[in-house]
């Protein structure tokens, strides 16, 4: 399928909508007095920095809700407004936030449903509006509901969108994409739809053993299980790696990405010499700035001297569990929450650990003055942030009465 003319061709439809409607300064409104906070500001004003009794709040210099997160969402609220009568669907989450999520329930927007982990799109009738969410969705689905007539909101992110193009330029050359990120991460779904061959790697590991196999050959069948869920259709690592170009998930660690492309620039230099490394290496700058942003001031904070951190965002979130990464590498005790109600009153917390694993530990608070450092995920609205840190004073209040 030539997906560049199949999305020029959407992309002049009438049905198809990445603009907004127009009402963006009411969307504006209901966003502040839904998403925003008094105490959160409070904070920035204060140089991040914040104490109430004996609990200091260090913030980090760059959190929560990135300009591409915000811009899905007013879309997504706008596109309610512009449709007030129709019905509204949207293939994913719009992005890793329950309350976000909740709130477009309540709003009548409806979440594509699952059966057996396929979406179900044969509900959706023509004329429906359909959203996709800030991390894109796939050219098929794109082109499901193309082929049905709906309305078409797209609230891409242009930032994935220019790891689309990365990936379509990379197919134009008969690159292979080698994408950074998680194969049944939404975005990279979607990312690799665009592609031709790619090859999706997770960490440095993963990326160590493709470039030993470009070296020095190795198991067939070995390489294609461990890639089985993360290849083109028909890839062949001894064919398919002789010219490969990087891509990424937008969020995973740029610190990781940047030395994936790196690793994989040394190696083909060492295959095939310098002279002709561009015939078999491409790379262009895809990590957003927002990411880079949120990483850079977690890297920060961890500097400072705090007892513990508490990392708010979606248990799916992606640049959220970077976060954490970040923090539990220092070895800080450190919590990953998605809402207040996983703070309990008696001491005791839920939190994801970066296993995935669900775990609750208590005594986590610990007892006297104490500097908890603060930040949250890109898909995190300041409201969630605030009532988190609220629970905190009011825990330690509890504590310091007794
Ligand atoms: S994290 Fe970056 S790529 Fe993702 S929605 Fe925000 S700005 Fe866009």
């Amino acid at each position: 399928m030539d997906t560049k003319a199949f999305k020029r061709s959407l992309q002049h439809s009438e049905n198809y909508h990445r603009r907004g409607f127009g009402h963006q300064e009411e969307v504006a409104t209901q966003l502040k007095s839904e998403y925003q906070s008094h105490l959160i500001q409070e904070i920035r004003n204060s140089n991040y920095n914040f104490q109430r009794d004996n609990v200091t709040i260090r913030l980090a210099q760059a959190f929560g809700f990135c300009w591409g997160v915000e811009r899905a969402v007013a879309m997504a609220y706008e596109t309610r407004q512009h449709f007030p009568t129709e019905q509204i669907w949207i293939t994913n989450e719009i992005i890793h936030n329950p309350s976000v999520n909740q709130r477009l329930r309540e709003m009548q927007v409806k979440f594509i449903p699952v059966t057996d982990g396929n979406k179900d799109f044969s509900i959706v009738e023509s004329g429906d509006v359909v959203i996709l969410p800030a991390f894109g969705a796939s050219v098929q689905e794109m082109q499901i509901l193309n082929d049905k007539g709906c309305k078409i909101v797209d609230t891409t992110c242009p930032w994935v969108s220019k790891v689309w193009n990365t990936v379509e330029k990379h197919k134009k050359g008969e690159f292979t994409s080698i994408i950074h990120g998680k194969y049944n991460h939404e975005e990279t779904v979607a990312t690799s739809s665009f592609a031709g061959k790619y090859l999706i790697v997770l960490n440095m590991h993963q990326a160590e053993y493709v470039v030993n196999y470009i070296l020095n050959g190795g198991d067939k069948h070995e390489f294609m299980a461990k890639f089985a869920k993360a290849c083109s259709s028909g890839f062949d690592p001894d064919i398919d790696l002789e010219r490969v170009g990087i891509a990424n998930q937008t969020t995973m660690l740029k610190g990781e990405t940047e030395e994936i492309g790196k690793l994989f620039e040394r190696t083909m230099m060492k295959k095939y010499g310098p002279q002709e490394l561009n015939q078999h290496f491409q790379s262009f700058n895809t990590i957003c700035d927002a990411t880079q942003e949120r990483q850079d001031a977690m890297f920060e904070l961890v500097e400072e001297k705090v007892d513990l951190m508490i990392v708010i965002g979606g248990f799916n979130s992606s640049n959220t569990t970077h976060l954490q990464e970040i923090a539990v590498e220092r070895k800080i005790p450190s919590y990953h929450i998605d809402c207040v109600e996983r703070i309990k009153s008696n001491n005791m917390i839920e939190h994801r650990e970066l296993t995935g694993e669900l775990k609750i530990t208590e005594n986590w608070l610990p007892e006297g003055e104490i500097v908890v450092g603060v930040t949250s995920g890109a898909s995190t609205p300041d409201k969630v942030v605030e009532e988190i840190i609220e629970k905190i004073f009011e825990l330690k209040q509890s504590v310091a009465m007794v």
